[in-house]
């Protein structure tokens, strides 16, 4: 429960938090912000930007904090969802809108003896910021992507740092640089500056999407090129720890100027025994205890389990959680059947390995825009998705997704428990640009509040 706007920029306050998409496209198209301190800005920077957004356009009058949603269900007789508020309160709406995404509930993993280490423990999105880590000796559970930005600040102030790899990641340079005061001002002088380094950007990142094609030569040469360049970085002595053995892109590829080149100090241990336990005084690893005063989960989040724990009821009373037990079944990650007038933004199988979210969220809106005029061009109430078009969305995304990189490989965040891919998006952003420009009309079913539930499968739709 948040009691201010930023999500994923509010709850990640960790030391060295940002994000690895360049600033001037990990930013709104409609509000493009030429102030960037730097390429790669840090968290505090991203966070004011996107406070900024929300008074520019007069949004927080419109946000209710400290509301988490308990249970929505939607009343086919009203067309209306009721939404019930932990509080207790209850709200009805014509149109409801998920913009949870995909990482917001951070994973603890079930170790041992979790609960019984004496010193601090806890997870890198729930930042004790009253630890001092100076003089300490820090365990850090997990090398990825926040891992690998936290690690180097600790390591500037702990005494030892024990970094707990399970398995490895490929790492490449991120480019980071301040932005002078010169590019601010072109910025501000020169119309289109702004936007035409964006295109730049965006371009760049979008074709590392053809490197993510299994078993291709594109994808021999960039694990080839990645393994040179972590090998020119990383200490000699733990090539073979940390180069992974498995193609790169199959599990996030990571950006770091830092994290490499600190596993060459003398405070900064590497461990990739598997943990058996957590004591009162450190990590068991086999038959050796590694003394510790703090332990950081750096373990990631509750990824596979969309929505949850919010009882999300639809047409026929079944939760989201049930009918997607197996695996998520929507369009575009965006409606699913027997969800009627419901969205997601950032829903299952729109997550990306090589570019920036908010372009699919940007897609995601104008979509969504789209939906509730052509319901209002057609005097209808309610919309849902159909089960035909849904199947044939989905047998189409399975398909492309196995031949993804990330298919062949078990260990990732974007496969659930059944090892179905459930996170990531299957093609380029532009092609998610491409199929959600217009919304297609034989995908979906309008019904009027008069209709009785058999006619609201006769579709009204012009
Ligand atoms: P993550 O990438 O899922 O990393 C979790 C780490 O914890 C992995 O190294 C994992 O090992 C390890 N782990 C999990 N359970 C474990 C266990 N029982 N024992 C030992 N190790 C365990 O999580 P994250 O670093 O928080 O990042 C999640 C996602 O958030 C990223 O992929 C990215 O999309 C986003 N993110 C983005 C940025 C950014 O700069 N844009 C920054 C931070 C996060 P395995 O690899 O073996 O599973």
């Amino acid at each position: 429960m948040s009691d201010d706007v930023g999500g994923t920029w509010l709850d990640n306050t960790y030391p060295g938090c940002g994000c690895d998409i360049p600033s001037m496209l990990y930013s709104f198209s409609f509000a493009m912000n030429g102030n960037w301190s730097r390429k790669y800005a840090p968290q505090d920077e991203i966070l004011n930007y996107f406070r900024k957004c929300v008074d520019r356009f007069s949004l927080r009058d419109h946000i209710q904090f400290q509301s988490a949603v308990e249970k929505a269900q939607w009343h086919e007789e009203d067309k209306r969802w009721e939404v019930a508020l932990k509080t207790g309160e209850v709200i009805h709406c014509n149109i409801l809108i998920s913009a949870v995404g995909q990482l917001s509930r951070p994973r603890l993993p079930a170790i041992e003896g979790i609960d019984s280490f004496k010193g601090p423990l806890f997870h890198s999105a729930r930042w004790e910021h009253s630890f001092n880590p100076a003089g300490k000796r820090v365990g850090v559970v997990g090398n990825g992507a926040s891992a690998i930005q936290l690690i180097p600040e600790l390591a500037k102030q702990a005494e030892q740092v024990a970094v707990f790899q399970r398995s490895p990641n490929w790492i490449l340079h991120r480019h980071d640089h301040r932005y002078p005061w010169l590019w601010r001002q072109l910025n501000r002088l020169l119309p289109g500056f702004s936007r035409v380094q964006r295109w730049i950007m965006y371009l760049f990142f979008e074709l590392r999407i053809l490197c993510y094609n299994r078993r291709t030569a594109l994808n021999r040469a960039f694990t080839g090129w990645s393994r040179r360049r972590m090998k020119r970085v990383a200490p000699p002595d733990l090539h073979d720890q940390l180069i992974p053995t498995f193609p790169a892109g199959c599990k996030r590829v990571l950006l770091s100027n830092n994290y490499l080149q600190c596993l060459h100090q003398s405070n900064v241990d590497l461990i990739t025994d598997s943990i058996a336990a957590i004591t009162e005084r450190g990590i068991q690893t086999g038959a050796r205890e590694i003394p510790l005063d703090a332990i950081v989960m750096s373990t990631g989040f509750e990824a596979n389990r969309f929505l949850y724990p919010m009882e999300i009821i639809g047409r026929r009373g079944q939760t989201l959680d049930d009918l997607w037990s197996r695996r998520p079944k929507t369009i575009l990650g965006l409606i699913a059947p027997e969800f009627p007038n419901f969205f997601m933004l950032y829903g299952p199988n729109t997550n990306l390995g090589h570019n920036s979210i908010i372009f699919m969220v940007e897609c995601q809106v104008r979509y969504i825009l789209q939906m509730l005029s052509l319901l209002d061009r057609n005097g209808a109430d309610a919309f849902e998705a159909t089960e035909e078009a849904t199947d044939r969305f989905d047998t189409i995304l399975q398909s492309e997704l196995k031949r993804k990189v990330w298919s062949g490989y078990a260990g990732s965040w974007y496969k659930n428990a059944s090892g179905d891919i459930t996170n990531n998006w299957c093609r380029s952003t532009l092609a998610y640009f491409w199929q959600t420009r217009r919304v297609d009309k034989s995908a979906i079913r309008m019904s009027t509040r008069q209709c009785s539930t058999a006619a609201v499968s006769t579709p009204i739709a012009r």
